[in-house]
């Protein structure tokens, strides 16, 4: 791996990474957890940081949802470059990358519901994740073109090894088609699935590096694929966290209202002591201590990062009883 990326000193200066919520609710520690070492990392180093709401799922978000995280943001000290963008404001770029793929013959329609792919598909798979056999492609000719209307679209995912090199998990090997097969690019609800939203906003905004929760190391597989079928030059560097549990071993999840960024607000913690406990968690400080996020930047330096990038490491970090007590002052 070379590791003098990693000297801020020698970043060009146009790289750019993102801050990518998505606006279903209030922001939990998992979350704040990766927005906050995105943003610091991209601070240190003098990268572009952008705040793009990944709000396509129109049942669950909302502007105001996007408001409110813009101002969670804030309070807890973290800022962005340029206006923030929201996936819904304008389809127009998802519409044109179906159309590329539409004429590279990669999409095709398909509303076979999950129990009829269940059936239909032979062999067990990974994960308990559907997966979608190319069996079940269509052979109509007309499902293969792209209409945008509300049918669900699937691209052609073909077999073979993927592999991932992020720069804190180290190189992981997938195989898309054996794990979720030909993937959904497209809803009925008439709009962008997660995959391809990401995958053209990652090319047309100029994101180069990924900073995200490691759940998603699996889709970055995906989406070096979907950038493969796009035409899309490289991939972004990857830099995948550790997820955060709770105490039994779950993901933290917004439906865990107590660990939202709003509702500690509300009990009265201040921001700094969110940031000093979620940098404890970094291994930024050496203890949880309250601590402005201003001040996170520069604990990002080239030996705390190396440490980062060697512990390759997808063990869950932990949010305990003690620290809860902790940001409470119990
Ligand atoms: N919007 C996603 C989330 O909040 C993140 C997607 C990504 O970073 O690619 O979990």
């Amino acid at each position: 791996m070379p590791d003098d990326s990693l000297h801020p000193e020698r970043l060009e200066s146009k790289r750019t990474t993102r801050l990518a919520p998505s606006p279903t609710g209030d922001l939990h520690l998992g979350n704040v957890r990766s927005l906050l070492l995105a943003w610091a990392m991209g601070r240190r180093a003098g990268w572009r940081v952008i705040l793009r709401h990944e709000d396509l799922d129109a049942s669950r978000t909302s502007i105001e949802a996007c408001e409110a995280i813009e101002a969670s943001l804030h309070w807890l000290g973290l800022d962005w470059d340029g206006a923030a963008t929201r996936q819904s404001d304008d389809l127009e770029p998802y519409f044109e990358a179906m159309r590329r793929l539409e004429s590279r013959r990669l999409v095709f329609a398909s509303n076979l519901s999950r129990r009829e792919i269940r059936e239909a598909a032979a062999a067990p798979h990974g994960g308990g994740e559907l997966r979608f056999p190319r069996e079940l492609r269509p052979t109509d000719e007309d499902a293969w073109r792209f209409h945008g209307g509300e049918t669900n679209f699937r691209v052609t995912t073909r077999p073979g090894p993927e592999i991932v090199r992020d720069r804190l998990l180290g190189t992981h090997r997938f195989d898309p088609a054996a794990e979720v097969g030909d993937q959904i690019v497209w809803t009925k609800a008439g709009r962008p699935a997660y995959q391809l939203s990401v995958v053209v906003d990652d090319d047309r905004q100029g994101v180069t590096d990924v900073i995200r929760g490691a759940d998603l190391l699996p889709s970055a597989a995906r989406q070096q694929r979907l950038r493969q079928d796009l035409g899309i030059a490289g991939d972004p560097t990857w830099w995948h966290l550790p997820i955060v549990h709770d105490e039994t071993g779950r993901r933290l999840a917004k439906r865990d209202g107590d660990t939202g960024v709003e509702a500690l607000r509300a009990a009265g913690v201040s921001a700094d002591r969110i940031i000093g406990l979620v940098a404890w968690w970094c291994g930024l400080i050496e203890q949880p201590a309250p601590i402005a996020a201003a001040a996170i930047p520069e604990l990002l330096d080239d030996a705390r990062l190396r440490s980062m990038v060697t512990r390759e490491t997808t063990e869950p970090l932990r949010f305990t009883h003690e620290d809860r007590r902790w940001l409470l002052h119990r």
